[in-house]
Order: structure tokens, then sequence, then C-alpha cells
């Protein structure tokens, strides 16, 4: 998806599809996942800027709260903590997003 190219009402629309999708991580990991409470975590990737970043769905949990969390392990600590990292997640996301549409 590139969001640069997205009207602000498309943006929202598609932020709003994916916060549906409920966190990525809890569904990788097999649990029950809620669709409600759901935050987007920007995934930086080279020079885009945070607003045009890519964006994945997580629970508040895997996203901040956690020792597990994406912003308590940074970038690298993610991956090496998980064993793949934020682009996976995304991949995931976009399939996901394939498939409802
Ligand atoms: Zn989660
Ligand atoms: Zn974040």
């Amino acid at each position: 998806m590139i969001l640069e190219k997205l009207t602000s009402k498309q943006r929202k629309d598609y932020y709003e599809k994916v916060a549906r999708i409920g966190c990525i991580l809890c569904q990788k990991l097999g649990y029950e996942t809620t669709d409600c409470g759901c935050e987007l975590h920007h995934v930086r990737t080279g020079n885009i800027p945070r607003k045009n970043a890519p964006v994945i769905p997580l629970c508040a949990y895997h996203h901040r709260l956690g020792n597990s969390s994406v912003h308590q392990l940074g970038h690298k600590g993610f991956e090496k903590y998980w064993g793949f990292s934020e682009m996976d997640l995304l991949e995931r996301l976009n399939d996901l997003l394939q498939e409802k549409s």
C-alpha cells in the first residue's frame, strides 16, 4: 500500500481496515485476537517519513507495554527475540488484507 498516494479519506479507511485485522503478532502466535484496542505501529524503513510509513496492527501489549513489544525491544531486538521482523508481519498483514478484499 502506497500511503503517499492516498487521499486522507482513503487513508482513514485503510487504517480502519488494518485495525480490524487485530494484533498481527497475536495471530502469528496463534492467540485469540480481539479487534478492539488495536494500535497501529509505523514500520520505519529507509527514509520514508513516519506519516507515510506502512503500519501494522498490534495490541497495546505487543506494541509498547510488554517486555517483548516492538517499542521495548527496538527494530533489531524485536527480530532477534521473535525470529521474524516487522517486515515479515507487514507481509503477513498484506496477505490477510488481500484475502478479505
Ligand atoms: Zn498482540
Ligand atoms: Zn509503534
